[in-house]
Order: C-alpha cells, then sequence, then structure tokens
C-alpha cells in the first residue's frame, strides 16, 4: 500500500505543500475575537505530546509539505515547545523543508528569540493589533504592550525578519491605521490586516460588531497614498499592494470580502492530532488514532492521503447579507490561525 502513495494533491488539483500546526490550546492573552473569558483549555492528556509532533509533522515533509508554520494558541507556552523546533530544524539542514516559521503574539519573543534563529527560522509573524496600551489591554485582556514590543526588539536584534498581523477592529483599531502605518515603515516590518472571521463565538460577543471591512481600510489608505497591486500570491487567502511613497509592503487578508479558495495549497494541524482539510468547514480527520495504533508510519500517510481526497472546494463564511452565515463554533485557537 505503501507504494501508492504519491504526493499530496486534492481532487481539485491543489498540491498541497504548506502545513499549519497549532502546538497548544493555551495562550497568555485572551484576545477578544478569539477566545472566551473563561475559556476552558483542553486536558492535557488529549494533546499529541512533543515526540508525536515530530513524527506527524516529518510524516507530512515526507510526503511534500515545504513550509510549516507553528501557531496555537500561543505555541510559546508550550512546555519545552523548542525541543520540538530543535527537532524540526533537521528537515531545514536536509532541504527537505524550505520553511519554518511561527505565528506569536510576541510574548516570550525576548525568551526565544535567538534560539529560534538558531533552528534555522528566518521570520516571524507577531499579531498587534494596536499601539495604545490601553486599547492593546481591552483587546487582550491579559497582555501588556511593553511586552511585545521588547520581544519584537529582540527577534529583530537576532536577525529575525518580523511580519505584523493586525485584526482590523471597528471602533477599535480604525483610528490607528496611519500611526500603524508609520511604526512599521520606521521599525521595516511589513504589515498585513486580518479580517475578523467568524469563528468561535460563543454568544457572549458579536463579530459582526468587530467587523471593519478591509476594503473600506484598503480605501482609506489610498485617499493617502498610491497603491500599487503585487502578483506575490502565498497560496492563502493574503494579497499585496506596495505604498509608492514609502516603499513598504502591505498585505490584506480578506477571506470574507473575497474569496480565494481556488488556489489554496493548506492544511491545518490541532494540537490534538485533528487535521482540518479547510479552516471554515467542520470535516476534519483523526491522525492521533493511526499514530498511535502502530509505529508503523503507513496507516498515518493513508489517513493524510484519504482526508486531502476530501478537502474542500472553499469556505462559506458571508457576511454580506450583514447577518453571520457559515459560522464555525470552533476557536481560532484550536485550529490555528
Ligand atoms: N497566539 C498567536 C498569535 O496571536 O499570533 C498564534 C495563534 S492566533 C489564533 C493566530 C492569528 O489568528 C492571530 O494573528 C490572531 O489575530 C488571529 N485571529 C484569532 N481569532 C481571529 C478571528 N476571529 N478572526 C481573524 N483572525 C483571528
Ligand atoms: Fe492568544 Fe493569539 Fe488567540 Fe490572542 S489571538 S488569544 S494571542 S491565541
Amino acid at each position: 500500500m505503501a507504494n501508492q502513495i504519491g504526493p499530496l494533491i486534492d481532487t481539485f488539483s491543489r498540491p498541497i505543500s504548506y502545513l499549519r500546526v497549532s502546538v497548544t490550546d493555551r495562550c497568555d492573552f485572551r484576545c477578544i475575537y478569539c477566545m472566551a473569558k473563561d475559556m476552558a483549555f483542553l486536558p492535557k492528556a488529549d494533546l499529541l505530546t512533543l515526540e508525536e509532533l515530530d513524527r506527524l509533522c516529518s510524516i507530512f515533509i515526507h510526503l511534500g509539505i515545504k513550509k510549516l508554520r507553528i501557531t496555537g494558541g500561543e505555541p510559546l507556552v508550550r512546555k519545552n515547545i523548542m525541543t520540538f523546533f530543535r527537532a524540526m530544524s533537521r528537515h531545514i539542514t536536509s532541504g527537505a523543508l524550505h520553511e519554518l516559521t511561527l505565528t506569536t503574539n510576541g510574548s516570550q519573543l525576548r525568551k526565544y528569540a535567538a534560539e529560534l534563529t538558531d533552528c534555522g527560522i528566518k521570520r516571524v509573524n507577531v499579531s498587534l493589533d494596536t499601539l495604545n496600551e490601553q486599547k492593546f489591554a481591552d483587546i487582550t485582556r491579559w497582555g501588556r504592550l511593553g511586552q511585545v514590543l521588547d520581544g519584537i526588539e529582540a527577534a529583530k536584534a537576532a536577525g529575525l525578519r518580523v511580519k505584523i498581523n493586525t485584526v482590523a477592529l471597528k471602533g477599535l483599531n480604525e483610528d490607528e491605521l496611519f500611526s500603524l502605518l508609520k511604526w512599521c515603515e520606521r521599525e521595516d516590518h511589513d504589515l498585513t490586516f486580518i479580517e475578523v472571521m467568524p469563528m468561535g463565538d460563543l454568544g457572549n460577543e458579536n463579530r459582526l460588531d468587530q467587523y471593519w471591512s478591509l476594503k473600506d481600510l484598503r480605501a482609506r489608505m489610498a485617499e493617502r497614498f498610491s497603491l500599487i497591486d503585487l502578483d506575490e500570491r502565498t497560496g492563502g487567502p493574503a494579497r499585496y499592494v506596495r505604498i509608492l511613497e514609502t516603499g513598504q509592503k502591505v498585505g490584506f487578508i480578506t477571506p470574507l470580502s473575497h474569496n480565494f479558495c481556488e488556489s489554496c495549497n493548506r492544511v491545518r494541524l490541532t494540537c490534538t492530532g485533528r487535521l482540518y482539510m479547510c479552516l471554515g468547514q467542520e470535516d476534519m480527520a483523526d491522525m492521533r488514532t493511526p499514530l498511535r495504533a502502530s509505529s508503523d508510519d503507513t496507516m498515518v500517510k493513508q489517513a493524510i492521503h484519504d482526508a486531502i481526497g476530501r478537502k474542500p472546494k472553499g469556505h462559506d463564511f458571508d457576511y454580506s447579507r450583514q447577518s453571520i452565515t457559515g459560522q464555525m463554533i470552533r476557536h481560532m485557537s484550536h485550529t490555528g490561525g
């Protein structure tokens, strides 16, 4: 059976080369669009061990995954996570993996930046929605802006390229559009804006209230700057522009006002070993059972192929009728943003 296992290509002829792995559902922040105030976390026994994560990711890499993004929850709060990064760095050294990277809230970067660089990581995405201390505390509930800015500085000093991810939030960071752009220009960080997605809304907060369309954000930028569309594609929902006046590259992740599923090249693995073939659909495949059933990798490889064969054409998120449809009860911290 192992001989039948070929490269990962789905039924819409999309090659799957990008795996995002959530290594924990836990976090030291409680961002209003991501987690409930009183989040219940998974029992530790449900999580894949770091050794299991290593084995599973290595199988994916063997099957042709070229880019691995580690996320969460907050990946850098998982105990001994550097053991895992260190283990994955061997695939960078061998050339099997082209990029190892992570998405982080930045709180632990001061502690880990140098070691991450040492593991072959060249770029990190840091989520930062505001440069205002009070707003930062309001949005993250538990976070401190100073600690994140310090972490970003440490990352830069360690030679990591930093990309800032900013969720566009109506009434919260609308007035900071130009100050965020200016700060990123000064610090030489790329910047990508993200639309709030209807994930994990448990009734306490209304994602629609938080939704600030990137069409509107882009139009406001275009009033002040000349924006040149770039051809660059990452296989995801991001589209990029260059600001003529400053030379900055700015990204827009618009899964709601646009739909770019036709070129999707990615799948997502949760910390419990569930493989989600689409961020916006419930269908998933359990990898933990075949992983634990045998020390031989054949069953896991087959399970991965079967799952890729079920990757749907696209998601169904839609805010267009002023109500949310296609909503996911799953929290982003479970699937990994
Ligand atoms: N803790 C890390 C961080 O904050 O970067 C990694 C995990 S977090 C779930 C990954 C990304 O998802 C962050 O950039 C965050 O802003 C984004 N995110 C979380 N909930 C979201 C939502 N409902 N809509 C859009 N983006 C969301
Ligand atoms: Fe934590 Fe990231 Fe979610 Fe904020 S967005 S609560 S930092 S996992």
